[in-house]
């Protein structure tokens, strides 16, 4: 099977999501290029008598309603075609609005009762039938703001009705779509993080800080989503949002101080998370609670700027440090390039976690696969080293012939026909004694090798003990196994150990036993050693084959 490359998949998982994301560039692209003239109502041009519609936050005693109105001239609507309307208002920041025209109800969103509605990201469209225009139109909006108010991105639109599909298909995804891509990218980044935590052994915390991380990152990006109706009471709902966010950022911090050991890593997430759950605390309203977030999203700051200082000092020698880093220094361009557009409001934001989304879940991606490379390596390491081990237990360390143990659980094994050789080096004492052991030494590796060089490699070559050596010839019968014998005894002569000089005489004695029917183990080496001895009792250097 061919190796899991992880490289491959991941530019795989990159092509996937810039394809997609390029697709809807595009389609954003070709709006933007719609030759259809539409009217934009600015901001500036609503007034609720004191102030107009441009982006913000409330002071704490200003009142939750407003009706904000706007002038539009028949002349200025005609410009954009003739016939019925359609109005699109896009992130208009407050918890419920409800719209007339020439004070007609055209429609409304969020709950104006209980302001217990996510909308403020929320792409809406509403029709205007040409039998409302008039000479000198008004639009009015009724608001319910508990503590911001205001267009954050773009001024409201009115559009010729035929001309409305264009402007909302790449539209609705780069206001909905893109946040539910964002929360299947970080519940994936969870998710896989989490069986890293899993398959790791031993178990590394890290891998489970970052999974919460990514988990609470997925609540968060709930904030994205427009919800018309929120179960409990919106203060408490952005509380939940907001401590979603401190969770995911404290978490992450955490496993970084679980992978490096870097205690500032830890007091900077402890901090954070004390201070968010006591800003929660005393928070009152939602207006308090927005202005002082602001302030404290610093902490945000804070924490990717330690993850950066952690990383870039352990980059040299770990390669996870190296990842870590480059995906701090790109969160860091990604909350400058933030900062700067929520400041400067006029310009158009996309707002979305898309981007922290799309980089978190790409690191995640990495770390499971080079983890995965490093587990396969060292479960290669480990298998090789079973290996080494095994090999040596069936081997004899002078020769490197299998020994007598695998001889025995090998024999069990084998199919017949085939033939055993049991062979015994003559007179070997004497070569001890007469020029000592390690000559002896000499002479039984000298046999070993000649017997392995004149069988097949599927036969089987033993060094049973001593000088005695077994051969296994798989579908051989016994005097095919003769012919083997006698090739062996001549390359003993022809090739024979030279002695100061002189040619040293070795010379084998051997039983040969073919087995062609199931057999004992045990009785088939009585009948090779019954013909081995009968071997030595001729006279030695003879071999016998088996006889009753
Ligand atoms: P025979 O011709 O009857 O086989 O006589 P032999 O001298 O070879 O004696 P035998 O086979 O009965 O015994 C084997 C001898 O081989 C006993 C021992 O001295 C010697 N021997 C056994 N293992 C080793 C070894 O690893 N190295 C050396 N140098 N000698 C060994
Ligand atoms: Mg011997």
């Amino acid at each position: 099977m061919e190796e899991l490359k992880p490289q491959r998949i991941i530019v795989l998982y990159f092509a996937v999501i810039l394809t997609g994301l390029l697709v809807n560039i595009v389609s954003f692209y070709a709006v933007s290029r719609i030759n259809q003239p539409a009217l934009p109502i600015y901001p500036a041009s609503f007034s609720d008598g004191q102030h107009n519609l441009s982006y913000r936050l409330l002071g704490p005693s200003e009142p939750e309603t407003a009706s904000f109105r706007a002038s539009i001239a028949a002349a200025d609507l005609k410009k954009t075609g003739s016939g019925d309307y359609a109005l699109l208002i896009y992130q208009l920041n407050c918890q419920a609005y409800r719209l007339y025209f020439n004070q007609t109800l055209l429609g409304s969103a969020g709950d104006m009762e209980t302001a217990r509605s996510n909308i403020w990201n929320m792409l809406n469209c509403f029709y205007i039938d040409h039998s409302l225009v008039r000479q000198d139109n008004e639009l009015r909006i009724e608001t319910k703001s508990i503590y911001d108010s205001g267009l954050s991105s773009l001024p409201v639109f009115i559009v010729p009705l035929h001309a409305l599909p264009d402007y909302l298909g790449a539209a609705r995804f780069f206001s909905e779509g893109i946040n539910l891509v964002s929360i299947g990218l970080t519940l994936f980044g969870a998710l896989m993080i989490f069986m890293l935590y899993l398959l790791a052994s031993p178990k590394n915390t890290a891998f489970l800080y970052f999974s919460g991380a990514l988990f609470f990152m997925t609540i968060y990006t709930l904030d994205y989503i427009p919800f018309s109706h929120v179960p409990v009471a919106y203060l408490t709902y952005k509380k939940m949002m907001i401590l979603a966010l401190y969770l995911a950022i404290a978490l992450g911090s955490l496993g970084i101080y679980r992978f490096f050991h870097t205690r500032t890593d830890k007091i900077i997430a402890l901090a954070t998370l004390v201070g968010i759950i006591a800003l929660e605390i005393a928070a009152g309203d939602m207006a308090t609670f927005e202005h002082i977030c602001n302030y404290y999203n610093l902490m945000i700051v804070l924490n990717i700027l330690s993850w950066l200082f952690t990383a870039a000092r352990h980059c040299k020698e770990r390669a996870e440090a190296r990842l870590f880093f480059s995906g701090a220094v790109f969160a860091v361009l990604l909350t400058a390039a933030n900062g700067y557009i929520s400041l400067n409001r006029h310009s158009f934001k996309l707002s979305t976690p898309f981007s922290y989304a799309l980089l978190f879940s790409t690191i995640t991606i990495i770390l499971f696969f080079s983890e995965h490379l490093n587990r396969q390596k060292q479960l290669q390491i480990v298998d090789m080293e079973k290996a080494k081990t095994y090999n040596a237990s069936i081997r004899d360390g002078m020769t490197g012939l299998y020994n007598h143990a695998y001889m025995v659980s090998v024999m069990s094994q084998i199919a017949h026909p085939y033939a055993v050789v049991m062979a015994d080096i003559d007179n070997l004492k004497e070569i001890n004694d007469s020029f000592g052991h390690r000559c002896g030494d000499a002479v039984i590796c000298h046999v070993a090798d000649c017997l392995k060089r004149h069988v097949r490699s599927s036969d089987l070559v033993f060094r049973y003990g001593g000088d005695e050596f077994f051969l296994i010839l798989l579908a051989c019968d016994a005097e095919r196994a003769k012919e083997v014998m006698a090739k062996i005894e001549h390359c003993l002569k022809t090739n024979g150990l030279r002695l100061n000089g002189e040619a040293f005489p070795i010379t084998l004695s051997g039983g040969i036993y073919a087995v062609e029917r199931e057999e004992e183990t045990e009785s088939i080496f009585n009948k090779v050693d019954t013909a081995l001895y009968r071997a030595k009792s001729k006279g030695k250097n003879d071999i016998g084959i088996y006889e009753l």
